[in-house]
């Protein structure tokens, strides 16, 4: 049976990156495994040039300043990692979610952290707008696309101070001006590899500005010295993720994946709303193309509608457990023809209610 593997996470890779993934563990360089060869060598050094070239030259960052980093402990990490390198004084965070808010949690560990807009209020169900950003901040951070709520960032402030925004969950997902920021994180294990590393694309002129000194595992600037392996890299993340972005560009890049995206996010949307057993979680205009939440409106049917979506290979469909429902996560592996398996058993539960 054909699996429909809606899942927020980790690792939704198209089939293709996994067989090919997997064959290089057994034989990736004259009979040794990717796990086995030195990260030093030149097989693996060319896979980490890629990878970055890759992530540049998709985003359309090449040339421009930037550096693309793979580095460890997920996307967590960079929620210190940003505060120790950039944080002098005072920062902005707008609050969105779970993730920018332990970003911010973090973040005050170093400075005065100000959230120039919140819609905690009301459980992070839209995006707030219209929010001022003091131009004598240090930074100000943002998150593109909230996971566990179902909203997405659809046009990004304008400020003349350095822009971070936390991507990792719609990176390389749809065509963006990247240069407006300055620093874009992402854990991989969304739309490009495993987890176990986090691409950082960072402009480096926003480099030098802090006071404190920093950790070398936290510091940027010996990331970038070092072309990401100051210490031993997450080869089969990074190699993994190579693949991904190979596979992205061969697709046509974040244009074309952007057509698919936005035509699976109008088919479920249109569903929940013309459904009248569903309900969708997050304001309408803030929807996020890469998850969609939603409740059934019957608690009734629950049982009804979990067997039948079951009995049709769809999986992974559970809401994170602070919003309850369900969650359709549409990323960039993820097929038109299973968003409209899991529509397809959506209308048949209406037919025979
Ligand atoms: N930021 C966002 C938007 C996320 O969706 C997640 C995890 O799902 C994280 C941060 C945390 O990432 P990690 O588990 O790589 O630390």
């Amino acid at each position: 049976m054909k699996l429909h593997n809606f899942s927020a996470g980790p690792c939704i890779l198209p089939r293709e990156v996994i067989t090919k993934a997997s064959e290089a563990l057994l034989d990736f360089d004259n009979g040794l495994s990717l796990l086995e060869i030195s990260h030093r060598s030149k097989p693996f050094v060319d896979v980490m040039d890629k990878a970055s070239a890759l992530a540049l030259e998709l985003l359309g960052l090449e040339g421009k300043g930037y550096k693309a980093l793979f580095l460890q402990g997920g996307a967590s990490t960079q929620f210190l990692m940003v505060a120790l390198n950039l944080l002098e004084k005072r920062a902005g965070y707008l609050n969105t979610g779970t993730w920018a808010d332990k970003a911010i949690k973090e973040a005050r560990m170093y400075g005065d952290v100000y959230e120039v807009g919140s819609s905690k209020k009301e459980h992070f169900n839209y995006i707030p707008k219209g929010y001022d950003i003091p131009s004598d901040y240090d930074y100000f951070h943002c998150t593109s696309n909230n996971t566990i709520f179902g909203t997405q960032m659809k046009s990004f402030p304008k400020t003349d101070i350095p822009m971070v925004c936390d991507m990792s969950s719609d990176i390389f997902s749809r065509s963006l001006d990247f240069s407006q920021f300055d620093l874009i994180y992402a854990g991989a294990q969304k739309n490009m590899g495993p987890a176990g590393t986090t691409l950082v694309v960072i402009k480096e002129d926003i480099l030098g500005k802090v006071s404190r000194k920093i950790p070398s595992m936290m510091d940027y600037k010996i990331h970038i010295d070092k072309s990401s392996m100051f210490n031993t890299p997450p080869v089969f993340a990074v190699y993994t993720s190579m693949l991904t972005l190979e596979w992205l560009k061969n697709l046509g890049g974040i244009k074309a994946i952007e057509k698919v995206n936005e035509m699976k996010a109008r088919i479920m949307y249109s569903e929940i709303d013309l459904n009248p057993l569903f309900k969708g979680y997050s304001a309408k205009e803030d929807r996020s193309n890469m998850n969609a939440t939603f409740t059934l409106i019957n608690d009734d049917l629950k049982e009804t509608f979990e067997t039948m979506c079951q009995e049709a290979g769809i999986r992974g469909l559970n809401g994170h457990r602070s919003v309850g429902g369900y969650r359709a996560s549409m990323y960039n592996a993820l097929s038109i023809d299973s968003v409209k398996a899991l529509v397809e058993v959506m209308s048949e539960l209406e037919s025979q209610a």
